[in-house]
């Protein structure tokens, strides 16, 4: 007796050989009917024996191709209807586009075997992919996932390429960027004046590179711009063009033994490094391993990747050596993704430019990750993750959309349970950013289908995405305090509804009562939280200046541990900064209208950092923090005072002991790395005791520990350490950035909760 069967399926369906995968299940099992996409997922009908079509349900769980994922599987049984053979369909348009946009997925072993196979006819072509790799996110115009809704879909497919795109056996099957030489993009190597240059385009810009020329490249999602890693000249060339004096630069290497010749890592950080997303991998540098000074001068990690699409491939074997690999722009403007955009704003940086003709339809920088405690850290989350959905589990009846914050803003655009994290918007306070933010949210919207009724933004109301928010029609804004929405970050990323204690430590974040908060303890959960204790507050001075040059908040720290006999508790640091500029912070630090007071434990890193004369100024976003854990020594056990106050219930953690012993420290001259050790591991001693007295009155045993201080794995480690040595329960972020990156994952999760409270 046969019966009729119509499955519809969600998840990573579209764009990663589903359906083929489909056709050989239905086949081993004698089954007839079709599969075909839909705007819900893929939609298979099928008839047949009943016991049969109850493995062929098992197997759709089964073993899956590489990039496939399911979340769902409605099944809906019926008589039969004489069904016979088995159709691949057309994808299908009607209905709500309820599909996911697919990640990019870096060049798989069995194109990178035909790439490098003379007999193959893909051999050396720059474009080569598969139905289990290549662009995805960059190249989608439209859903469902179709060659036609592409920017591929203005190149003609030859009968070959055709062949193996209609032909459900073949690896290829619906690989929707599928080419080949004869009928795919191809590359143009380009001076900087935009003429085209002669000769293999590979080999010239190899050539170049090893001559010490700055190479712009057309990647994926947007322009790199690469030298030769191990020519200290090229590299500081580059960074003097770039506007970029000294954040470290990310290095391409050709493979593994490259990578190993480079730095010291395990098989761990090996695995994320070849991993389909490709992120680049902070890694501890060897100290002999060849690349010039000028990539990470002064620090002990490198940023590493491997090669993620053919070109890489190609240029990195032809180079033979490591290149810097770093986004093509200009300090912190977003990343050149169009080729007349990117001539005409990297024409003063690059003196060649390795162009193709494949448009790329959504600009994507690099994910950058690191290995934790044996996982996966992400510091920033943007190709090859964005914009795979993240589960919430509360979720919203309400489309809603989550605006972010102002620097390193990603948003979020949440449908049911899903949560879709953008990609890597970069700082709003930049125009072209502006700009970018608002392509970017009405490219997802209408790709999702998604339009947010509900509105989630920071609290901050000077905050460009703020004012964004505001202007975007919608039934209901809801704001969301900065912390609040890290904390909320870490626990819905674990899944967690109840309440928790949050740890959360950042730089500045705008706080209900006007003043900058940013060394916050926190009760509570997604919907609500009340401010259980925080980092005692000082008054300082200047803003934004005050972020760039950390000496104001060592002056601030100093005033308010010593008083008027501040400036000769450190010397040094007055004859760095000099008395005119000592006494003017110190003036307008006694002044509230001029020094708003903040709780920020990034401040306090800086304080330190300038007060043992570590650095005074940085170039870039929290370089005096990230160098004073770069010098601690991690033998250095001992741990400065910790002195809590209670005032109405609340506990503050007081800065002057911790200022006083360090300069005391420093009086007696012990080495810097043993004081910048010593600070780390008050930091962490000082959250496990505020945390233990919050379990004392609350019960709660669950910490989750977020905010950008935490992307600093010393401090990590040593408080969720000395947390769990206690008995706490630790949360600490894996897929979502503990930085401000996370903040529209959190805020999400916030007006979720919100929402459905006042429901
Ligand atoms: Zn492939
Ligand atoms: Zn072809
Ligand atoms: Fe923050």
């Amino acid at each position: 007796m046969r019966e009729r069967c119509l499955i519809s399926v969600g998840g990573s369906v579209q764009g990663v050989g589903f359906r083929p995968f489909v056709f050989r299940l239905a086949a081993r099992h004698g089954l007839a009917g079709s599969v075909r996409n839909d705007g819900r997922g893929v939609a298979i009908e099928l008839e047949g024996d009943p016991t049969a079509l109850d493995r062929f349900v098992n197997g759709l769980r089964g073993q899956l191709p590489p990039l496939a994922r399911v979340d769902r599987v409605d099944i809906d049984r019926s008589a039969a209807i004489g069904l016979s053979g088995f159709r691949i369909g057309e994808s299908c348009t009607s209905g709500p586009a309820n599909t996911a946009i697919p990640a990019d997925v870096a060049t798989c072993d069995a194109c990178l075997a035909e790439l490098f196979d003379p007999a193959d006819r893909r051999h050396r072509f720059p474009f080569i992919n598969c139905t289990d790799c290549g662009p995805r996110l960059t190249i989608v115009e439209g859903l469902p996932y179709d060659r036609f809704r592409t920017t591929m879909a203005r190149f003609e497919m030859c009968a070959e390429c055709r062949a193996e795109y209609e032909n459900p056996l073949d690896r290829r099957f619906h690989a929707e960027p599928v080419a080949c030489p004869a009928c795919g993009p191809r590359l143009t190597l380009r001076d900087a004046m935009g003429a085209v240059v002669a000769g293999d385009p590979l080999h010239v810009s190899a050539e170049a590179l090893s001559a010490g020329a700055i190479l712009a490249i057309k990647g994926l999602g947007g322009y790199h711009l690469a030298c030769d890693a191990t020519n200290g000249d090229a590299v500081e060339r580059l960074r003097r063009r770039k506007h970029r004096p000294a954040k470290p630069l990310a290095v391409m290497v050709r493979d593994l033994a490259a990578f190993r010749a480079l730095c010291l890592a395990g098989p761990e950080e090996e695995l994320l490094l070849a991993s389909p997303e490709r992120p680049i991998v902070l890694v501890r540098k060897r100290p002999d391993g060849g690349v010039a000074d000028a990539v990470a001068s002064g620090l002990p990690d490198l940023g590493l990747m491997l090669p993620y699409t053919p070109v890489h491939y190609l240029l990195l074997e032809q180079a033979g050596r490591p290149l810097v690999m770093t986004s093509g722009n200009r300090s912190d403007e977003p990343i050149a993704f169009r080729d007349e955009d990117a001539h005409a704003r990297l024409a003063g940086i690059a003196d060649l430019f390795l162009d193709h003709d494949r448009p790329i339809a959504m600009r994507c920088d690099d994910s950058i990750a690191r290995m934790v405690g044996g996982t996966v850290s992400l510091v920033r989350r943007s190709r090859g993750y964005a914009p795979q959905p993240l589960a919430l589990a509360a979720g919203s009846d309400a489309p809603l959309l989550a605006v972010g914050g102002d620097l390193k803003n990603t948003f979020a655009l949440v449908r049911g349970q899903e949560a879709f994290l953008s990609h890597y918007v970069g700082d709003l306070h930049d125009l072209d950013s502006y700009a970018a933010f608002d392509e970017a949210v009405g490219h997802y919207s209408r790709l999702l289908g998604i339009r947010p009724q509900v509105v989630a933004h920071d609290l901050h109301p000077g905050y460009l995405s703020t004012r964004r928010a505001l202007e975007l029609d919608a039934d209901e804004h809801i704001p969301v305090q900065h912390h609040h929405a890290h904390f909320a970050a870490c626990l819905a990323e674990h899944g967690i509804t109840q309440p928790a204690i949050g740890v959360v430590f950042d730089g500045t974040g705008y706080g209900p009562d006007g003043s900058v908060w940013g060394g916050e303890f926190l009760i509570g959960d997604c919907r609500a939280v009340e401010r259980a204790g925080h980092l005692g507050s000082v008054p300082l001075p200047g803003g934004d200046a005050a972020v760039r040059e950390p000496w104001r908040a060592a002056v601030a720290h100093l005033v308010c541990a010593f008083g008027s006999t501040a400036e000769s508790a450190a010397t040094d640091l007055l004859e760095r900064v000099g008395e005119k500029r000592w006494s003017a912070v110190k003036v307008m630090s006694g002044r509230r209208e001029l020094s708003a007071p903040t709780s920020s434990v990034g401040r306090l890193f800086d304080a330190v950092s300038a007060i043992i004369g570590l650095r005074d100024r940085i170039d870039y976003e929290a370089q005096a923090a990230i160098e004073l854990e770069a010098i601690a020594d991690p033998g250095e056990s001992r741990c400065y005072p910790i002195e809590l106050e209670c005032t109405s219930g609340r506990w503050i953690w007081r800065p002057e002991p911790v200022i006083k012993a360090v300069v005391d420290d420093l009086r007696r001259t012990p080495p810097r790395p043993a004081i910048a050790a010593a600070f780390h591991n008050t930091v962490a001693a000082a959250t496990t005791v505020v945390c233990e007295r919050l379990r004392s009155a609350s019960g709660l045993n669950r910490v989750a520990l977020t905010g950008g201080v935490f992307l600093n794995t010393l401090l990590l480690r040593r408080a969720a350490g000395n947390l769990s040595a206690v008995g706490f329960e630790v949360l600490t972020h894996r897929r979502v950035p503990a930085n401000d990156g996370g903040l529209s994952f959190g805020q999400a999760a916030v007006a979720c909760a919100v929402h459905a409270a006042r429901r």
